[in-house]
């Protein structure tokens, strides 16, 4: 019989495994270094801040601050996990305003990586310093220096090579770095940034730089010209207040990289506020794009827990919905406020970018361009417009082509051009002809100082989402009544799904009754919806109510669907059209005020100047 103790299988881990372990939260990569270490130099005052990388910030983070600086005695503790000069009582984890608290970074770094702390408080004549070399920390020495902290961290992973081999090559590792720099500058005002790699200065901006300098420096004049400011203030909300720019909906991208919320100093990725600012787009900007912006929000730190997320990129806000609104309303106003024109001149220099492309065919759908284009100068002579047009032989007057007005604009018997006043003039311009029909889905006509082109499929599905709209809020949405019902296939979830909004449906014009376990009958829709594809109609609105998670009753469902309809219903893509046709559908797009961009904010024209042309053929 074994009369031996059994030997423990558990034992505590050493506390350099620990921070390890801890580190692996934390620290990822060289971009984590810097972060931890800027994010340090900004809670500890300082006014200025030099951040010296090499090969990538692999080999070296270095850290210089004007700041608070350390005493020996910090310094003793500085390396200590879950030391923290940030918090001091349970209780002020509710009202968080350092970016730090849980004084795990410098542990973590110091585990991983060669790290050196130098320091010297402003008051004192004697600096200090101190080691820490993966995880074996040293005596705190007396050294010289200037007031202030400088932290140098090298040959990160070097002990743990596993997470070495994750690391990127040193262009890609260089840019993350780059980029926690850029985001802390653009958040932070009254502090100066430099950035050096391999000796070379890569990035700076001065103490005194507002928000717009900040932008410029670090994405150009273009963009930061074009900015338009949004400024909130909210005192009785938790002391909100919101200040910041929107960029125009062309400056849109695939990614997010230019889309930036800071939260009390932070930036951070968070849903809501991405929400936020999707709402606040939208109409101005295709599903798939990405807007640019740079919002700083600042809340009282107890309404938001920012204690979520080891990397605190994450926060959790109380009453989310109330602020929800209210930032909703102030981003809208302001996105609205920007030029949402799509010069003719970008989409020309993206046709002489792409070289080799066939301009026609897709110079116009260049993803970089969105929005919609500028609008004809107002009080334009007329002469001049009339003068281009009497060169064509196909002015107006000519016999129409397929000779069939459009009775669903020529029913609300609007205005012809003859009857309107000579101050509307301009507007009336805008519509008329001649235009020539180019591919039976572009219409091109000469303006008084250039020309533009329709997209007649995204006009006439904006033109019957915005009468839908009318409709519904005037409470008579017309009903055309199929003679005989359209019986819908679906699975038996989705008929459940729809069985729950048969009446609100209903008052969007669209009659169903279930038809047994795993179909709908659709008895009416809109009248306005000519020529629908049922199925698809059907199909898309469950899938709009099953995405948003909401009753078609809700403001974002109803326009989802509105437009879906509108697509659904837009027989004009492909149609040869007459003058009379064109200038019927332009007429009552014109009088909507809403023929610039179609429902999913795609451009409906697109302006090119005289200029645009000179520039295209090289005269200028
Ligand atoms: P935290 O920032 O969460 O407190 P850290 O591990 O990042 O934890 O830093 C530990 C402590 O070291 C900080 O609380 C702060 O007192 C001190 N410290 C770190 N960097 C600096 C600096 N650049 N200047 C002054 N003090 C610093
Ligand atoms: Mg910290």
């Amino acid at each position: 019989m074994n009369t031996e103790t059994p030997q423990a299988r558990i034992a505590a881990l050493p506390p350099t495994v620990i921070n390890q372990i801890a580190a692996g939260e934390v620290i990822e990569r060289p971009a984590s270094v810097v972060k931890e270490l800027v994010e340090n130099a900004i809670d500890a005052g300082a006014k200025r801040i030099k951040v010296d990388l090499e090969e990538g910030g692999v080999k070296l983070v270095r850290v210089c601050d004007d700041g608070c600086g350390m005493s020996n005695a910090d310094l003793e503790l500085v390396f200590a996990p879950h030391a923290t000069s940030k918090l001091f009582t349970p209780d002020d984890l509710d009202h968080i305003a350092s970016l730090g608290f849980r004084g795990e970074a410098m542990a973590s770094i110091g585990s991983v990586a060669r790290c050196r702390v130098v320091s010297r408080p402003p008051g004192s004549e004697l600096g200090h310093e101190v080691e820490d070399l993966g995880g074996t920390i040293g005596e705190v020495v007396e050294a010289g220096g200037a007031a202030g902290t400088t932290i140098e961290v090298r040959d990160l992973f070097y002990n743990t090579p596993a997470r070495r081999r994750f690391l990127k090559r040193t262009s890609t590792e260089l840019a993350r770095c780059l980029d926690v720099i850029q985001r802390l500058a653009l958040a932070h005002d009254g502090i100066g940034f430099v950035a050096t790699h391999d000796g070379r200065r890569l990035f700076d901006v001065e103490p005194d730089m507002d928000l717009r300098g900040r932008i410029r420096r670090t994405f150009g004049a273009e963009l930061a010209d074009s900015l338009v400011e949004v400024r909130l203030d909210e005192p009785t909300f938790g002391g909100l207040a919101l200040h910041g720019f929107v960029a125009p909906p062309r400056f849109s991208r695939r990614d997010t990289s230019r889309l930036m919320w800071f939260l009390n100093g932070r930036f951070l990725r968070d849903k809501l506020l991405h929400r936020v600012l999707k709402e606040g787009y939208r109409g101005f900007l295709v599903e798939q794009r990405q807007p640019v912006a740079f919002l700083r929000l600042s809340l009282d730190p107890a309404l938001v827990d920012v204690n979520v997320h080891p990397q605190k990129s994450e926060v959790r806000f109380r009453e989310g919905r109330r602020l929800f609104g209210i930032l909703v309303r102030a981003l809208r106003e302001a996105v609205a406020k920007t030029d949402i024109a799509t010069p003719g001149a970008s989409l020309v220099d993206a046709m002489h970018k792409r070289e080799g492309t066939h301009p026609g065919q897709n110079w116009l759908q260049d993803p970089g361009s969105q929005g919609n284009p500028e609008r004809a100068r107002d009080g334009a002579p007329e002469g001049a417009e009339s003068s281009r047009g009497t060169v064509y032989p196909w002015d107006r007057g000519q016999p129409s082509e397929v000779g069939q007005p459009l009775p669903r604009f020529a029913e609300e018997g609007s205005a012809t051009p003859s009857e309107r006043g000579a101050s509307e003039w301009s507007s009336v311009d805008q519509i008329r002809g001649p235009y020539i029909q180019v591919d039976k889905t572009y219409l091109v006509r000469a303006t008084p100082d250039g020309f533009e082109v329709i997209d007649q499929h995204a006009l006439h599905e904006r033109l019957t989402y915005e009468l839908l709209l009318r409709d519904l809020r005037a409470g008579q949405v017309e009903v055309q009544g199929l003679l005989v019902p359209d019986v819908v296939e679906l699975s038996k979830s989705e008929v459940e799904l729809i069985g729950q909004h048969l009446d609100s449906l209903k008052k969007l014009g669209v009659d169903l009754a279930i038809f047994g376990p795993k179909s709908v009958a659709v008895h009416g829709l809109p009248a306005r919806v000519k020529r629908p594809n049922v199925e698809g109609l059907i199909n898309d609105i469950l899938h709009t109510i099953e995405e948003r998670g909401m009753p078609p009753e809700a403001d974002e469902v109803v326009e989802e669907v509105l437009h879906r309809m509108a697509c659904r219903s837009s027989v004009m893509a492909g149609d040869t059209l007459s003058q009379e046709e064109i200038h019927s559908l332009l007429t009552r797009a014109r009088e909507l005020g809403c023929d610039q961009t179609c429902p999913h904010a795609r451009p409906t024209r697109v302006r090119f100047t005289v200029g645009d042309l000179e520039r295209a053929f090289h005269r200028k």
